[in-house]
C-alpha cells in the first residue's frame, strides 16, 4: 500500500491552480475535505494559459489535447459530467506530418483511413506494419498504465510483477529509435512514431522503447479540441471545483510554509495573510523550493525547452491542418543540437497548431490563430542545455527565422498577416520560476521515471505535505499532471 499522510487532514490548502492543482482540489473536495486553492495568477490554468487580444484567443500552453477520459474522471470526483462543462470535438486528422521531400502524411484517427493513407504514400508493406505497430502500442500502454503511470510508487520494488516482465519481453527497455526501426522501413514513419519522445524530454536515440506509448496517447487513441481552446479545460475544472465548494484565492502568492514539529501548520502568503492547514499540496514547478527540509533530485536532467510563438493572423491560410508536425531534413542532428550541443535547431522540426480551423470563434472573421512550438535547448549545461544563449537578442531573430521557415514550407503570407502575437523563450520560462528555463520539467530519462521520479509524498519533507504536477510522478503533460492530482489526493484520503 502506498504511504499516506498521517493524522488530521480535514483542511487542505493546494498551492497552484494549474491542471494538477485543480485535479487535486476536485478529488479532495469529492472526498469531503475543506479545500482552498491559492494561485498567484489572476485566474486558473497555469501553463495552460490564454491571452485574448483584438478578438483573437491564443492558447499559450498545450495545443495537443489527449485522453479526455481523464478529465471526465476528474470532474466525476464531484459528480460532474464532462459534457455539462466542456464541448470536445474529436479531430479526424490527428496530425499532418509534413516532410522535407515535399510529401505529407495525414494521420487519421480512424485506423483504416490511416492505413490507407500509409499504403498510398509508403506502400502496402508499411501499412501492414502500421497495423501491427498500433496494436503493439495499445498493449504497451496498457502494461505501463498499470505499472508506471496510474499509481503512487514508493519503491522500485513496487514495479515488480507480471506486467514488468511482459514489458521487458516486448523490448520496452531497448532504444526507442531501434524499436521503431524494427517495424518500419520508411524513414517518414520512423519519425512520426518517435518524435513524441521529445514530449518526454528525451531524444528517441536515447529514450527507452517504453516511451513509444506517448504515441498511443495521440496517434493511437486520438486528439480532441476543447471548444474555446485548451484553456477551456482548466476553466471548466475550476468552475466545477468552485461549484462543489472549493475556495479559490487568486492573485495570492505563497511565500512559505509554517511548521511545527514534523508538520506544516499553515501556508503563509506574500501579503502577510496566513491560511491554517492540516495538509498542504504543492503543485508548483520545483516544489522543493517551497517546502521546508525538502531537496530536489541530486543530479537533475531537465527536458529541452521551447520557443512558443502564438499569433493571430488576418488571413485564412487555406488547406492547413489543425496540427502539423513540420519535419526538417535533419533528424538525429536535431536531437544532438537540442540535448547535447546546446544549440537551437539549424534545420528545425516544428509543431504548428491552428485550432481556429476547427473552432472559428477563436479568431475574428477571416483570421486564424496559430501556435508554433520550436524545441530549443534549456538553460542547464548538465542537461545538454546552454545558459549562455542570450534569448533577449536571439529571441526576436529566432522568431523571424521560424516564420521564414514556415513561409518556405507552405504557410505563405503568414508573417505579413500577423495582427497579434505572444512569444515565450527559455528566459521567460525561467522568469516564471521554471527550473532550467524549461516548461517541460525533469526529463523522462529512465532514472527520472516511475519510482525514480520525485514522489508525491516525499520521505524527507514534512509528513503532511504532498506534491503534484509535472516535477513529480507520473510526469509531464496534461494527462499526466491530471493523474498526479489524483495520486496526490490519494496520499491524503488513502
Ligand atoms: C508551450 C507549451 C506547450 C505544451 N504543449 C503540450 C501539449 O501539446 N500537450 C500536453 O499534454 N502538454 C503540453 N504542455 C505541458 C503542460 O502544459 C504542462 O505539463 C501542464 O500544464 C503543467 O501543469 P501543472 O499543474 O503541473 O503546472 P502549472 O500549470 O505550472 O501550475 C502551477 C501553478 O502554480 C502557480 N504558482 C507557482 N508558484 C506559486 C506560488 N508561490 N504561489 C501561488 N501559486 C504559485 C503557477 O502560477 C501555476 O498556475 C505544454 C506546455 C507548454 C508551456
Amino acid at each position: 500500500m502506498p504511504r499516506t499522510v498521517p493524522g488530521r487532514t480535514d483542511r487542505v490548502v493546494v498551492v497552484g491552480a494549474g491542471l494538477a492543482g485543480l485535479a487535486t482540489a476536485l478529488r479532495l473536495r469529492g472526498a469531503g475535505r475543506e479545500v482552498t486553492v491559492v494561485e498567484r495568477a489572476p485566474g486558473p490554468g497555469g501553463r495552460a494559459g490564454r491571452v485574448e487580444r483584438h478578438g483573437y484567443a491564443l492558447d499559450t500552453g498545450p495545443s495537443v489535447f489527449t485522453a479526455p477520459e481523464i478529465v471526465a474522471d476528474t470532474l466525476g470526483a464531484v459528480g460532474d459530467k464532462l459534457e455539462d462543462r466542456l464541448t470536445l470535438v474529436p479531430l479526424e486528422t490527428t496530425y499532418r506530418a509534413q516532410y522535407a521531400d515535399g510529401s505529407h502524411l495525414d494521420v487519421h484517427a480512424d485506423p483504416d483511413a490511416f492505413a490507407a493513407e500509409v499504403a498510398a504514400l509508403c506502400g502496402p508493406a508499411e501499412a501492414t506494419a502500421l497495423r501491427r505497430y498500433l496494436a503493439d502500442l495499445a498493449e504497451l500502454y496498457r502494461l505501463q498504465l498499470s505499472t508506471f503511470i496510474d499509481r503512487n510508487l514508493d519503491s522500485p520494488l513496487d514495479l515488480v510483477g507480471p506486467e514488468l516482465v511482459a514489458l521487458a519481453r516486448r523490448g520496452g527497455f531497448g532504444r526507442l529509435s531501434r524499436h521503431v526501426q524494427r517495424y518500419f522501413a520508411d524513414d517518414r514513419l520512423r519519425r512520426l512514431f518517435s518524435f513524441q519522445a521529445l514530449y518526454a524530454g528525451v531524444s528517441p536515440f536515447r529514450a527507452i522503447a517504453a516511451y513509444a506509448v506517448i504515441a498511443q496517447l495521440d496517434i493511437g487513441a486520438g486528439v480532441w479540441h476543447p471548444m474555446g481552446g485548451i484553456a477551456a479545460v482548466p476553466d471548466a475544472l475550476a468552475a466545477s471545483a468552485a461549484d462543489a465548494g472549493v475556495a479559490f484565492r487568486y492573485g495570492a502568492t505563497v511565500a512559505g510554509l509554517e511548521t511545527s514539529g514534523s508538520r506544516v501548520t499553515a501556508v503563509q502568503l506574500a501579503d502577510g495573510d496566513r491560511l491554517p492547514a492540516d495538509a498542504v499540496v504543492v503543485t508548483t514547478d520545483q516544489p522543493w523550493r517551497l517546502v521546508p527540509w525538502l531537496r530536489g533530485p541530486r543530479r537533475p536532467v531537465y527536458s529541452p525547452s521551447c520557443v512558443a510563438l502564438h499569433v493571430g493572423v488576418r488571413t485564412e491560410l487555406p488547406g492547413q491542418a489543425h496540427h502539423t508536425i513540420s519535419f526538417g531534413e535533419s533528424w538525429q542532428g536535431v536531437f544532438d543540437e537540442l540535448t547535447r550541443d546546446g544549440r537551437p535547431m539549424s534545420d528545425p522540426s516544428l509543431l504548428v497548431s491552428m485550432p481556429s480551423r476547427t473552432d472559428r470563434g477563436l479568431a475574428p472573421e477571416g483570421g486564424q490563430v496559430l501556435s508554433i512550438v520550436a524545441p530549443t535547448p534549456n538553460l542547464d549545461r548538465r542537461s545538454g542545455g546552454n545558459p549562455d544563449l542570450d534569448w533577449t537578442t536571439l529571441g526576436p531573430r529566432y522568431r523571424d527565422e521560424v516564420l521564414a521557415t514556415l513561409e518556405d514550407r507552405g504557410w505563405t503570407g503568414l508573417t505579413g498577416a500577423i495582427e497579434v502575437e505572444e512569444m515565450a523563450t527559455p528566459l521567460d520560462w525561467a522568469a516564471q520560476g521554471m527550473a532550467a528555463g524549461t516548461p517541460f520539467a525533469l526529463a523522462h530519462t529512465f532514472g527520472q521515471t516511475g519510482p525514480f521520479r520525485p514522489s508525491t509524498l516525499p520521505r524527507r519533507g514534512p509528513e503532511n505535505v504532498v506534491l503534484a504536477g509535472s516535477s513529480v510522478q507520473p510526469g509531464v503533460g496534461v494527462p499526466m499532471v491530471l493523474i498526479s492530482g489524483r495520486l496526490a489526493a490519494e496520499r491524503i484520503t488513502g
